[in-house]
């Protein structure tokens, strides 16, 4: 028959199995994540070209879009002014001749162009000494039967890497196509195929390669968005639901003399956002099933005095509860709290952290239960770390966190509660799919008083103006960050002396005459510690930092921010950054200084200026970077979703989530035949919210 038939091939075997793909292709196919026959069937493409219209040459006009087929004729390399080049065609066919330019690749006229050649020229008509086609994307043909899968139909145009071409990708998937064994499982219920109007597999994959429309091509595609959107659906609410089943192994109290004392000296009222986040918790700590909430709330909306209400019901229950925190910082913060408003009714609390003297008499009081409240870092989560009864598992800036750490947390105790608190705002496509297995509470509105941080950009030239401002504010007895990035996370000893040395240029210089001091990673827990106190205590009118203290840090009177080479941090971890700001009822700037080199670099500051809600920034980095840089994508085993865009096919998520409950109802465990291969598939997205 046609050089496209080919021994049976299962959609496990390596690409290698298929014909004209050796160890040399199979490598390069490695590149865009292709090994076995089912990726490269999955490797859809990114848009289809009509190419059943082709335009005679004689019939082409200015200022359309064509596509031609043709012979070259002539080809020269002219040199432009510069070190630049551009290759002059003559194509023909049976109808006439036009020209074809492509700027900046003059040597093509010697190398592919060589006059006899035979190809397909798509694009814009413009003008070079008569009618051009300028820069026009190109495929050549070999004039043997393959042509025919990339010219005369509509043809696939795919995401390519070094060494593949469209038309390899077109041959090999036509292959594989052909090659597959009769009987591909059809994971979707036929009820679900029928609902969407989607064709079943083997033909879904066939059209989304190869439509006979270009419609049809898209309603393939969204065939199998909607196929890996259910699965992980299916994936993340099946563990929850398998999680509805634990039983709870402690009662809480949720009226109980530690809570109402809690309440009454609070020194302010709630926000309605704060009381509702409360009511949610008190209602699962009193659920037959253990808790686990994710509490999501902007920089500075008050999410500790939540966590408190939940650990004083843990409290009255006479059980222990623990705070993880991703810093030593912070953790140190919490405790204060925690002694300001729990210690007074006889809490006894423990700190553990990596770095601390007498960590071993800590664990002795966590492992005895001497010790009721434990806020630490993750030396909560070392081995050494015994509870006594881990009844409630409270973990702040979550997203810090990995999945493992945080389950490693949760197991030190029997099916605790478990609150995850964080301050990054997530796009809420993001969160059903990430954290679909968790119930969500969104506190939106901050406690009243505060103003919104202004943020602005300072050029080179209005530094020193920056400069008098803060002293102005150290003589008003506000105080100042200025944080400054290091290149290397580890805070290696080059770049920590260059961060040293300007920090000294500015004390010495600009700055001089006010209280500074000097915070960075390499300084020993006690030392940060001391540090902070000081400047919480305002006895530093400066605080000239790495991003040790990115999260949480609360300082009223801290009014202003300055971000060195703010170009140089992600979106929302400048937002982060700005949040540590505005704490009080003073009006707070955030300024940022640094020249952005990248366009997008430049968009994230005035991203940053424009907006204030962390919910937009969350957006905006969701588009910027796309999801696969998102908090907890990567972990979760998302940032290979091969199909599915979480911005572009977000009604698709609807659809999944609605069908994957439904499904979930009819047959929790996923036992009935016609669901064994989505079980199959949503097991891989199954535990990623633990
Ligand atoms: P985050 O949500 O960023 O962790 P925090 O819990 O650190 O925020 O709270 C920020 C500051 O706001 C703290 O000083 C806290 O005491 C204060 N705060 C919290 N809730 C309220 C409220 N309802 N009214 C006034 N101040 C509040
Ligand atoms: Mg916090």
């Amino acid at each position: 028959m046609s050089l496209f038939s080919e021994n049976p091939c299962t959609l496990e075997d390596p690409v290698e199995q298929l014909s004209g793909i050796g160890p040399k292709r199979a490598e390069c196919l490695a590149n865009l994540g292709i090994q076995s026959v089912r990726d490269l069937l999955f490797h859809f493409p990114r848009s289809y070209q009509d190419r059943r219209c082709l335009t005679p040459i004689a019939e082409v006009s200015e200022g359309e879009s064509v596509t031609i087929q043709g012979e070259v004729i002539s080809s020269r390399n002219i040199r432009l002014r510069g070190r630049m080049s551009l290759a002059v065609l003559q194509l023909r066919d049976d109808t006439g001749t036009i020209t074809a330019t492509f700027f900046g690749r003059g040597f093509m006229a010697n190398t592919a162009f060589r006059p006899g050649v035979r190809g397909l020229f798509t694009g814009m008509v413009g003008q070079y000494k008569g009618l051009a086609l300028k820069n026009p994307e190109y495929e050549l043909l070999s004039g043997d039967e393959e042509d025919r899968l990339n010219t005369g139909c509509i043809v696939p145009v795919y995401r390519l890497t070094e060494n593949v071409s469209q038309r390899n990708l077109r041959r090999w998937i036509r292959t594989a196509l052909n090659s597959l064994a009769d009987g591909l499982e059809e994971p979707l219920p036929h009820t679900l195929r029928e609902r969407y109007g989607f064709p079943e597999l083997h033909e879904a994959i066939r059209q989304a390669h190869f439509p006979d429309e270009i419609a049809a091509g898209e309603s393939a595609r969204e065939r199998f968005v909607y196929e890996e959107l259910l699965a992980i659906q299916l994936g993340v609410l099946g563990t929850r639901a398998a999680r509805r089943h634990e039983a709870r192994h402690q009662r809480h109290v949720v009226n109980g003399p530690c809570l109402s004392a809690l309440r009454e000296r609070l020194p302010f009222s709630l926000t309605s956002g704060q009381a509702r986040a409360v009511s949610d918790i008190l209602q699962d700590l009193a659920a037959p099933r253990p808790m686990m909430r994710l509490l999501q709330g902007d920089v500075g909306c008050g999410k500790t005095v939540v966590a408190l209400h939940a650990i004083a019901a843990a409290l009255d229950g006479g059980h222990q509860a623990a705070i993880m925190a991703p810093t030593e910082i912070l953790a140190e913060q919490h405790a204060i709290h925690l002694r300001d408003w729990l210690g007074p009714l006889g809490v006894r609390i423990a700190v553990l952290t990596g770095s601390m003297r007498g960590a071993r008499d800590a664990r002795a009081r966590i492992a005895s239960g001497d010790a009721q409240v434990i806020v630490g870092t993750h030396a909560l989560i070392q081995e050494a770390t015994d509870f006594h009864r881990l009844a409630l598992a409270i973990i702040d800036e979550q997203h810090r966190f990995g999945v493992m750490q945080r389950t490693t947390l949760t197991e030190k105790g029997l099916h605790p509660d478990v609150l995850h608190m964080t301050a990054t705002p997530i796009p809420r496509t993001l969160a059903i799919t990430v954290y679909g297995g968790m119930d969500i509470t969104i506190i939106d509105e901050l406690p009243p008083g505060r103003l919104p941080v202004l943020t602005r950009r300072v050029t080179p030239a209005k530094v020193p103006g920056l400069y008098e401002y803060v002293h102005q504010q150290a003589a008003r007895g506000f105080q100042t960050y200025i944080i400054c990035p290091l290149v290397d996370e580890s805070e290696k000893r080059e770049d920590l002396r260059s961060v040293i040395r300007h920090f000294e240029e500015l004390s010495e210089g600009p700055l001089s005459g006010l209280r500074m001091e000097l915070l960075h990673g390499r300084l020993d827990a006690a030392e940060k510690d001391a540090i902070m106190h000081r400047f919480k205590g305002g006895a530093i009118d400066v605080l000239f930092s790495t991003t040790v203290i990115e999260v949480g840090i609360d300082v009223a009177s801290a009014t202003t921010m300055i971000v060195e080479n703010a170009d140089q941090f992600g979106l929302t971890q400048l937002h982060q950054l700005r949040g540590r700001v505005g704490r009080g009822s003073e009006q707070s700037y955030c300024f940022l200084l640094g020249t952005p080199k990248t366009d997008e670099g430049k968009r994230r500051l005035e991203v940053l200026c424009e907006r204030a809600s962390g919910f937009d920034i969350a957006e905006e980095d969701l588009l910027m970077r796309g999801p696969g840089e998102f908090y907890g994508v990567r972990q979760a085993g998302l940032s290979d979703l091969r199909v599915a865009d979480l911005i572009r096919d977000a009604r698709w998520l609807d659809r999944a989530r609605r069908d994957a409950q439904a499904i979930l109802e009819a047959d929790p465990p996923l036992a009935l035949p016609a669901h064994a291969a989505l079980a199959r598939q949503a097991a891989r997205f199954g535990g990623v919210c633990a």
